[in-house]
């Protein structure tokens, strides 16, 4: 299968049969994201539990690649550290906007598949939404937007 019909795949999978979607009940940390130039909304929420990622939902109205990247992404970090979950959030974001250099050892395992986005600038936005979301509820800011004045990924380098 080659790269092209792997991504179509996995879109697909994960819009049909989103991880972890919904709300919990016992979330400490919550925050939702907004990218305007697609009308993507996410509401994500998680509770962190002596440093780790013990449970996380979304839910939202969203394109097809800002579901699956949301449900790749709390698959993905379920049961990770913090400090984890922050390598992935940084690492997903140079992949999407083609600064990773994937030769080079990383943590982004499956989500890969999402290396081709950087060729669509449109919806690189999408595919990052959901990674901007959880880190801004990994800090408790209640609201992500990928237009933001002050990138919250920035502002808050150095935790975790
Ligand atoms: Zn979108």
């Amino acid at each position: 299968m080659n790269a092209k019909s792997l991504y179509q795949e996995v879109i697909l999978d994960h819009n049909r049969k989103p991880r972890n979607y919904g709300s919990l009940n016992n979330a400490n940390h919550h925050a939702i994201g907004h990218n305007p130039l697609c009308g993507d909304r996410l509401d994500v929420s998680l509770s962190l539990e002596d440093g780790h990622i013990d449970n996380i939902a979304f839910q939202g109205e969203s394109c097809a690649i800002c579901k699956a990247s949301a449900s790749m992404m709390t698959a993905a970090v379920k049961g990770k550290s913090r400090g984890d979950a922050e390598i992935l959030i940084h690492e997903f974001r140079d992949m999407a906007t083609g600064k990773l250099d994937l030769d080079n050892p990383h943590h982004l395992g499956r989500l890969t598949v999402f290396s081709g986005i950087q060729e669509l600038p449109t919806r690189v936005k999408c595919a990052i939404l959901p990674w901007h979301t959880l880190h801004a509820a990994l800090n408790s800011v209640t609201s992500a937007s990928t237009e933001a004045e002050s990138d919250p990924i920035h502002l808050s380098a150095g935790n975790g």
